[in-house]
């Protein structure tokens, strides 16, 4: 089978059907391959949540037209031969326990190959609902869970928790430090680097010790506590004129993300706190969320940028669009 490649979300959402809007949701496809490591099956399953397909299209689409052995080989870090262990099965070391890593190592599940998984965690962590955990909508175990247990039953896999810190490409190991061991050298014939991405903050890093990212239940947790705090906070505060000030939440941003993040503050406002205090009516919380562009979704359909905007103001957010964040400053 062979995937083709496109080069931005709209095309392939056009492509792949199933469209909605600009986006698409990919059913789970079954796949044979002659791979490096002998034939196999498998099935696609890391796109089928896809909202945004572009960031799936990587690990299936490196050429234009590229087969999953294509994938496999440009996946490989090194094109010399292999070097398999003493007893001739190659190993494969995979470092994340994410979609994609998680997707390399059920690809491989019945390959003749000894793999070994390596995540700085022990639990796959389902990034996109995270939002709700910061929201406390969500607790941390329904949005994770651990890599041992979805890889429990797969013989050839060995999954181990430490932080991979360098590759010897020459020598062919990583490094990795675990709780007690530090630069353990794992010897690998075929490498896999499925370590994601880090957020940005398009130049201005200073932004994030005032708004750390959200790519980990710690961030979420870190996020729920500051706003859960904020309500406390304006609750033990004898004077009304400071309240204003402790509940107002401004997100920046108005993509995907920080749209739901500003609704799911908006319903938690309306819903959970609504009745829990006595001093401040949590209605009262303001939540801005801000975007330089001159609509939210900007990557989406204009008609469901629109309709994404008025949800958002029946919910009570203040959308202010055409507005640039230049500074941050803190009041004490
Ligand atoms: C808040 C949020 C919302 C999102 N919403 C959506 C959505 O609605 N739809 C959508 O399609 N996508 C969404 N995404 C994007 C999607 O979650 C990512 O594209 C996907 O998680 C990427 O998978 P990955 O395997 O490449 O990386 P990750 O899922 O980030 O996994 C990387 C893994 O590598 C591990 N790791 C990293 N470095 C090391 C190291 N040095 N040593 C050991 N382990 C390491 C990490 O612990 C992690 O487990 C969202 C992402 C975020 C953060």
């Amino acid at each position: 089978m062979s995937v083709s490649c496109v080069t931005d979300d709209k095309a392939y959402a056009r492509e792949v059907g199933n469209t909605q809007g600009d986006h698409a949701y990919l059913p789970p496809e079954t796949f044979e391959a002659d791979t490096p490591c002998g034939h196999y099956k498998g099935v696609t399953d890391q796109v089928k949540m896809s909202a945004t397909p572009g960031f799936f299209k990587f690990p299936l689409c490196l050429g234009d037209q590229v087969s999953l052995n294509g994938w496999l080989d440009n996946t490989v870090t090194s094109s010399r031969p292999m070097n398999t262990s003493d007893n001739g099965i190659p190993r494969v070391v995979i470092v994340g326990g994410g979609f994609g890593g998680l997707a390399a190592a059920k690809a491989l599940r019945r390959a003749p190959v000894r793999i070994t998984l390596i995540d700085r965690t022990n639990h796959h962590l389902f990034q996109p609902l995270l939002y709700q955990v910061a929201t406390s909508v969500l607790a941390p175990g329904q949005i994770s869970a651990p890599i041992r247990g979805i890889l429990g039953k797969q013989s050839n896999t060995t999954v181990i928790m430490a932080e991979v810190t360098g590759v010897n490409k020459e020598e062919r190991h990583v490094l990795a430090n675990s709780a007690d061991r530090s630069q353990v050298q794992i010897p690998y014939d075929y490498l896999i680097l499925a370590t994601g991405q880090r957020h940005s903050y398009f130049g201005h890093d200073e932004f994030e010790r005032f708004a750390p990212g959200l790519k980990s239940l710690a961030d979420a947790v870190a996020i729920r506590n500051r706003v859960l705090q904020a309500f406390e906070q304006a609750e033990a505060e004898e004077d009304p004129s400071r309240h204003a000030d402790l509940l107002t939440f401004v997100l920046v941003g108005a993509g995907p993300h920080g749209v739901e993040m500003a609704a799911a503050l908006a319903v938690l406002v309306r819903t959970t706190l609504r009745s829990e205090f006595r001093r401040i009516d949590p209605l009262s919380a303001r939540i801005i969320l801000l975007d330089m562009a001159n609509r939210v979704l900007g990557t989406f359909a204009e008609g469901l940028s629109e309709a994404g905007r008025k949800h958002l103001e029946d919910l009570g957010v203040e959308v202010r669009l055409a507005t640039a964040l230049i500074k941050l400053t803190r009041t004490v």
